[in-house]
């Protein structure tokens, strides 16, 4: 767990434009990033950005911001990443190993917006040469967080929330005081599927479910959300960010998504940050910590909303929500299992090989079949979190192919 430190980005400590890398460049998370930066530019020197698949993204938005270095997963893509780059300063790099090493170049912040545990590798290594991290990828934090936070106090690196709910976590949490805090509470918008049936969800296809009612972002979170599997990857995630107990943290659902994230105090007191939900607020307040800066932001109107409602999330609809808070309890290998059988099956659900409510059976049985071949470690290092998450995926696909039989 990260106690907050304070100054690490304080204007004071540095001397010229922020130099900034941003991993996951051309995603929801990266493009917001991007948008933010290209209003600031003289705030900011980008050091490297990065992309997995999408060429012509990641040259504009690299020669738009002026960065030093841009870097294509795909090594097949090498070739025409670098014609697209050639003759603009840009130098170009491919492969998983230039991501990583584009992550470990010296900058005052890294923005991690990979997503999937193939983030992990990169942020593990912006931690080595970066003042700070501003992580969205969650996934980092559920399969190896106390290996990730662990790292990241060894070498004095701050850790950024970027998901909403924990950067208006980071913002009302009175660290000075952290024993008078009873409960943090992550709101959850209940996803697209909020009201129906287990029986109406059996037959929601891949475009409803990436329908999210309030928030704009890419396939993965956006069907984790209709799960409710992002929250419970959330509550593993703020276990590793806030220094309270599994059992102080708690989820309810707020269709209006506009509480982000609450703390309750032992003296009665509930503190909550309200926004719109448009990350570029949690965002803006990562880049420009521990000030504040403006963003093309709208308001939130608090006369036009009205009404703010709350509701306990069902867990017997949504038993991704369970298996995440299960696993969250029982500690060591089991989230980084649960993480990799979820990638596999929301992979599985978008290219149509099993059904909706699948995910939730596939990522059970796959934690079952995990427990039952003892592979439930607590990875001490990347290699075993690979070798975890590699084992937890072999056995998810098992899981899907026997379903599509
Ligand atoms: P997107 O799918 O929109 O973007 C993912 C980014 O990662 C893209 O730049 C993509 O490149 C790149 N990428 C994909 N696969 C790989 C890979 N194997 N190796 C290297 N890079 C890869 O995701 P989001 O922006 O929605 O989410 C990013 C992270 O932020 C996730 O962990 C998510 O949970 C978290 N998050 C997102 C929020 C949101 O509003 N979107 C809110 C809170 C958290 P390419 O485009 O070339 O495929
Ligand atoms: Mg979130």
């Amino acid at each position: 767990m990260h106690l907050p430190r304070s100054g690490a980005l304080a204007p004071s400590s540095r001397s010229g434009p922020l130099r900034i890398s941003v991993l996951g460049a051309t995603g929801s998370i990266g493009t917001s990033t991007l948008d933010l930066i290209g209003r600031e530019p003289d705030r900011f020197d980008v050091v490297a950005l990065t992309a997995q698949s999408n060429t012509a993204a990641l040259a504009e938005a690299a020669v738009r911001v002026g960065a030093a270095v841009a870097v294509i997963g795909d090594e097949t893509a090498y070739g025409e990443l670098a014609e697209r780059l050639a003759g603009t300063g840009v130098a170009a790099a491919a492969g998983p190993d230039a991501i990583v090493e584009a992550a470990a170049r010296p900058a005052d912040l890294v923005v991690s917006a990979i997503v999937g545990a193939a983030g992990l590798a990169p942020s593990l290594a912006a931690l080595g040469a970066a003042e700070a991290v501003a992580l969205a990828n969650k996934e980092t934090l559920v399969s190896a967080g106390t290996l990730f936070m662990t790292e990241a106090v060894r070498r004095g690196v701050r850790v950024l929330p970027v998901d909403s709910e924990h950067n208006a976590i980071f913002q009302v949490l009175d660290a000075e005081n952290i024993r008078e805090v009873a409960e943090i509470i992550l709101t959850a918008s209940g996803g697209p599927f909020r009201t129906l049936s287990l029986a109406e969800m059996a037959g929601v296809t891949p475009e409803r479910a990436l329908k999210h009612p309030n928030w704009s972002m890419g396939r993965k979170i956006s069907i984790d959300s209709a799960t409710l599997m992002n929250k419970g990857l959330e509550l593993i995630e703020a276990h590793h960010l806030f220094p309270v107990r599994p059992d102080q943290l708690s989820v309810v659902v707020h269709p209006q998504s506009a509480v982000h994230g609450l703390v309750r105090y032992t003296d009665g007191s509930l503190l909550a940050e309200l926004g719109s939900a448009d990350m570029r607020t949690p965002i803006a307040h990562c880049l420009a910590w521990p000030e504040r800066r403006p963003a093309p932001v709208a308001p939130l109107d608090l006369v036009a909303l009205g009404t703010l409602t709350f509701e306990a999330p069902d867990r017997a609809r949504f038993p991704c929500l369970a298996l995440a808070e299960a696993a969250l309890a029982e500690g060591r290998g089991a989230p980084c299992v649960l993480n990799a059988a979820n990638e596999i099956a929301v992979e599985a659900f978008l290219d149509g090989r099993i059904r909706f409510l699948d995910i939730a059976a596939v990522v059970a049985d796959t934690l079952s079949r995990a427990r039952g071949a003892g592979m439930m470690a607590e990875p001490a290092s990347l290699v075993d979190a690979e070798s975890l998450d590699a084992s937890g995926r072999r056995l998810a696909a098992a899981e899907v192919a026997r379903r599509m039989q």
